[in-house]
């Protein structure tokens, strides 16, 4: 079994990527349960330097992962090289974690009791198509910070990057078999992460559906599990705000990454007293995206990921679709799609639905208890963006949103430093900041009687 990469953006032929079948797969699980063993007894200052050396190969690799990520999954070139930057950024931010895994001593009778933060040993990291290097770093390097072997499955549409950077890890000197990329079928490799006993934690992003079932399968084993799933975010922008600001920034929060981005504000909320002036200034900018060929520098946004992904964003679209207006797009081969601004009522499916492509839903309100009901009707809760003036406005709306990451005149994206996650239906426990390799470990106690 193999798959075909092709070019988003003028369908031409990228590379033929070998699947692993399910024993491979459990080869790979039991050469990472063997290398995990070393890696937790290296000392702590001897890991960090591993993964520095590691956060170095990737540095030095960016134009090459950059080049593959535009070819591969159609990412303009300069958002290709962020990507890049950003999976160095996290593996150096994680590599200050093994020095700093500090336990508690606490006060008992009889002696001495300490906490440890024991590694839970494999963990499998199954990734989505639309950021594919960066959302894998997400998982690899706080479990590996933390003295776990990972095996990371990407997605079947966007393997390239993955793989490029399991090669690095090799070359930087990490031990065979510590982190492996092992590409296949969702339902063939990623299945066997689910119901291997020695897979310990799974971390998961992708949709809604498939991140249920992987939780359901957890449980049998009472299985560790990161889950990171959709969103239908609302950007809300109040009578009070910088309205042409709100205007001018609000295309890069829907259509950045041609809208393929769980933190999209897929659904744009404004209040009715300048609907009309927020339209006029929104539809400038809408028109002025430069939407183009990826490997163009100027190019803001590329194609979809791929044909079939096209087909499924365009099914929301029909004759009796209320559009407002759209921005441009090329012509010809490749998976391109128009940025599409939308006036439908509360309820409609293009309203409630995640689209994951370049589709925006505008939906006027009235007040401030109305901007909340309506940000709050869904079953997500992923991000969202507040535009007010008024500071009490400000304080009170972001903390009534239902939603793990919020910006508040701004459409703030992820940083590393801070803890990502959804609310609902977006997905359970957290990512990134601080505390992301506690959650690669197991709390231990113990106590040390003094006689
Ligand atoms: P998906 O179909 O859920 O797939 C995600 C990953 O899971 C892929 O690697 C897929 O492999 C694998 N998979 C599929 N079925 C599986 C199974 N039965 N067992 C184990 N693994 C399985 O999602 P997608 O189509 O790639 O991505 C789009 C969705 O991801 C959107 O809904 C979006 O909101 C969500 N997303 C969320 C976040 C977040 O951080 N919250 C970030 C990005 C994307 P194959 O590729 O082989 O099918
Ligand atoms: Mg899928």
């Amino acid at each position: 079994m193999s798959y075909t990469v092709t070019n988003p953006a003028d369908e031409t032929f990228v590379a033929e990527v070998e699947h692993l079948d399910a024993a491979a797969a459990d080869a790979a699980i039991a050469a990472a349960a063997q290398a995990q063993i070393e890696w937790a007894r290296l000392a702590p200052a001897d890991r960090a330097r591993a993964l520095r050396r590691f956060a170095a190969h990737v540095d030095s690799d960016i134009e090459h992962l950059a080049g593959l990520e535009t070819a591969n999954s159609g990412h303009p070139i300069s958002q290709s090289r962020w990507e890049a930057s950003h999976v160095r950024d996290v593996l150096e931010y994680y590599s200050a974690s093994p020095e700093r895994l500090i336990g508690q001593q606490i006060p008992v009778a009889g002696g001495l009791d300490v906490t440890f933060h024991e590694p839970l040993g494999v963990v499998g990291v199954i990734t989505p198509w639309n950021f594919p290097m960066t959302i894998a770093a997400w998982g690899f390097a706080p479990a590996l910070a933390a003295g776990n072997a990972v095996v990371l499955k990407p997605a079947e549409w966007t393997p390239l990057t993955s793989m490029r950077l399991g090669e690095l890890a090799l070359e930087s000197g990490l031990p065979e078999g510590l982190f492996q990329v092992l590409p296949g079928r969702g339902s063939v490799v990623g299945e066997r992460f689910v119901t291997s006993p020695a897979v310990r934690k799974v971390v998961f992003t992708g949709s809604t559906e498939v991140g249920k079932r992987i939780m359901a399968g957890c449980a049998e084993q009472v299985k560790r599990v990161t889950l990171e799933l959709g969103g239908k975010s609302a950007n809300i922008v109040f009578a009070d705000a910088d309205v042409e600001r709100a205007a001018a920034t609000a295309p890069y929060s829907v259509f950045d990454n041609a809208g393929q981005d769980c933190c999209a504000r897929s659904r744009l909320l404004v209040q009715r007293s300048v609907y009309d002036r927020f339209m006029e200034g929104f539809e400038r900018a809408v028109q002025a995206v430069k939407v183009g060929d990826p490997a163009d520098e100027a190019t803001e946004v590329g194609p979809l990921v791929t044909l079939a992904h096209r087909e499924s964003v365009a099914s929301f679209i029909d004759d009796s679709t209320p559009i407002a207006f759209r921005g441009s797009c090329p012509e010809g081969p490749g998976a391109w799609f128009a940025p599409t601004v939308v006036t439908p009522e509360r309820g409609d499916r293009i309203a409630t639905e995640e689209i994951f492509g370049p589709v925006v839903a505008v939906l006027p309100f009235e007040d401030e208890a109305d901007a909340i009901r309506l940000a709050n009707d869904t079953e997500y809760g992923l991000s969202g963006s507040i535009w007010t003036r008024d500071l009490g406005r400000g304080i009170r709306v972001s903390r009534a949103v239902e939603g793990g990451n919020l910006s508040v005149n701004s459409h703030s994206s992820v940083r590393y430093s801070t803890p990502f996650g959804g609310f609902k239906q977006s997905g359970l426990g957290r990512e990134l900041g601080p505390d992301a390799p506690l959650h690669f470990t197991e709390t231990k106690n113990v106590f040390f009687a003094a006689d």
